[in-house]
């Protein structure tokens, strides 16, 4: 393993700006890795060699030329498939947009084209966002590189087990009901869903519209930070962007703190369900956070215990009708279009063999869930939960900064073992779905290893809307103090692969 795929994206960005590195070496390099490694891991569904050797050639002549760099030049990206990348394939998991190539840009790609960034390639993930483990993946699952017969978690495991393997040091996910942190917790990497509408959702295919967010992946809480000030902001292009200043998370990482701060502890993410040894690393944290200066206070919120059930009825309702234009007529897969059959029968042709079991399930639940005589049974209860899990936040966040808890209840568990139980592997985001349904912001970053089984904890922060510098600011603190008490655990105790 070279030197240069250890290095932070801060570290690249600095070298690559005083002409230490050019970005072509920190690109080769990084696609040297994928070659080696990747064939076990599967973080990637298509490198872009061309391209990304391409970018880094600009890179290293406009440094020449002289001209103004961007914030993340010639850093190394691994961009999760969800986002549209003009010219390049972009299957979100699913054979039903196998071979289709994207005309346009998403506003995301975009941006990290216009900061310099590299983008390696695209990255696997479950079927439509849809999954914990990205074991619905139509095109195989991904390892955990810390171990690679069990899960990476997901939907976003490809840009996790990315970043956990070197193979990137920055990585794009979504996190619909937790496909950014659950992956980060299990694979020891730091992932960040942003407020609701910070980062555009424009050429980001939709799964549940009012609960998507993309976000930044990373293995240090400042790198995540300098990757979130690079995709968030206004977006003219998407209705739910918001119009407003995004948070200092970049300073916040640098000025590390909970000094004064007050914590609260999410009383209702614990018990039954919960890793022995995950719950021990997570109430080493909050002991952690007291020594650091923070008050510390528990904290109720009832009406998360619901949360799960309303998700599963929310974000099935809104796939169902998002998926509806994957009709045959207009992207990708086209079967039994043999000039006998109705457009029709075409469509349903089609979407029986290109959707997987995960994403018909959960069309099939959605439809229930909106049909007339249902619809105020199941939707519309649901929905009111949601206003409930709202105010839970409201009303904590009025006697504290930020909470946490753990991120998952366990560690990375075995492909295979809920791969037939969809029940099991919907409990995995139990602890991340609450911030997804009131727009909150959420970190997760590494707080040690499980004594039971060697395999990473994550712990989680949720800020209030709009207050995404909060986590930077104590995520970077728990970091720092953690990082001294044990090494880092990707850093220093890299998996061996
Ligand atoms: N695991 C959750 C689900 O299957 C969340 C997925 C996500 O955040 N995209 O829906």
């Amino acid at each position: 393993m070279t030197d240069l795929i250890r290095l932070t994206a801060a570290e690249i960005a600095a070298k690559v700006a005083s002409g230490e590195l050019t970005a072509v070496e920190v690109t080769e390099a990084h696609l040297a890795r994928i070659e080696a490694v990747d064939e076990k891991v599967h973080a990637f569904l298509h490198v872009d060699r061309e391209g990304a050797l391409a970018q880094a050639r600009a890179v290293d002549e406009k440094r020449a030329r002289g001209e103004e760099l961007g914030p993340l030049a010639g850093v190394p990206l691994a961009l999760k498939d969800i986002f549209t990348t003009k010219g390049i394939p972009t299957t979100v998991g699913s054979k039903i947009l196998e071979g289709w190539i994207p005309p346009y840009d998403a506003t995301l790609t975009q941006r990290l084209r216009d900061a310099d960034v590299i983008v390696l390639g695209k990255t696997n993930m479950d079927e439509f966002a849809m999954g914990s483990s990205t074991e619905n993946s139509a095109y195989g699952p991904t390892g955990n590189p810390w171990d690679l017969t069990r899960i990476p978690g997901g939907s976003g495991g490809g840009s996790a087990a990315s970043l956990a393997s070197f193979q990137a040091p920055l990585a794009i996910g979504t996190d619909t009901g937790g496909s950014i942190r659950q992956p980060a917790a299990v694979t020891g990497t730091v992932g960040v869903k942003p407020t609701y509408g910070a980062v555009s959702r424009y050429g980001m295919v939709a799964f549940s519209s009012s609960l998507d967010q993309g976000g930044p992946c990373a293995r240090t809480v400042l790198d995540a930070a300098l990757l979130h000030g690079v995709i968030a902001g206004h977006d003219p292009l998407d209705s739910t962007s918001i119009d407003a200043p995004v948070p200092a998370v970049v300073e916040a990482a640098r000025n590390g703190s909970v000094q004064g701060m007050r914590v609260g502890v999410v009383k209702e993410f614990a018990g039954e369900g919960y890793q022995v040894g995950v719950m021990q690393r997570f109430e080493e944290s909050v002991e952690l956070l007291r020594e650091l200066g923070a008050e510390v206070v528990e904290i109720s919120c009832p009406s998360f215990d619901k949360a799960l059930a309303a998700y599963y009825l929310i974000a099935p309702s809104e796939c169902s009708s998002n998926l509806a234009r994957f009709d045959a007529m207009r992207y990708g897969l086209r079967v039994g279009d043999d000039g006998t059959k109705s457009a029709e029968d075409v469509t349903a042709l089609t979407r029986a063999e290109g959707f997987g079991a995960e994403v018909k399930r959960r069309i099939m639940l959605g439809t229930y869930a909106l049909s007339s005589g249902y619809y105020d049974a199941y939707y519309g209860s649901a929905q009111k939960v949601r206003t409930l899990i709202t105010r839970d936040f409201e009303k904590a966040f009025e006697q504290v900064d930020v909470l946490v808890s753990p991120t998952t209840p366990t560690t990375a568990f075995p492909i295979g073992e809920r791969a037939d139980d969809p029940m099991a592997m919907y409990l995995a985001d139990l602890c991340t779905i609450p911030a997804n349904l009131a727009g909150n912001a959420a970190m997760s970053l590494p707080c040690g290893l499980a004594p039971e089984d060697g395999l990473p904890v994550g712990l989680q922060i949720i800020a209030p809307a709009m207050a995404d510098d909060r986590l930077y600011r104590v995520g970077a603190a728990v970091e720092a103090a953690l990082t001294e008490r044990w090494g880092h655990p990707l850093i220093e105790e890299a998996p061996s692969l």
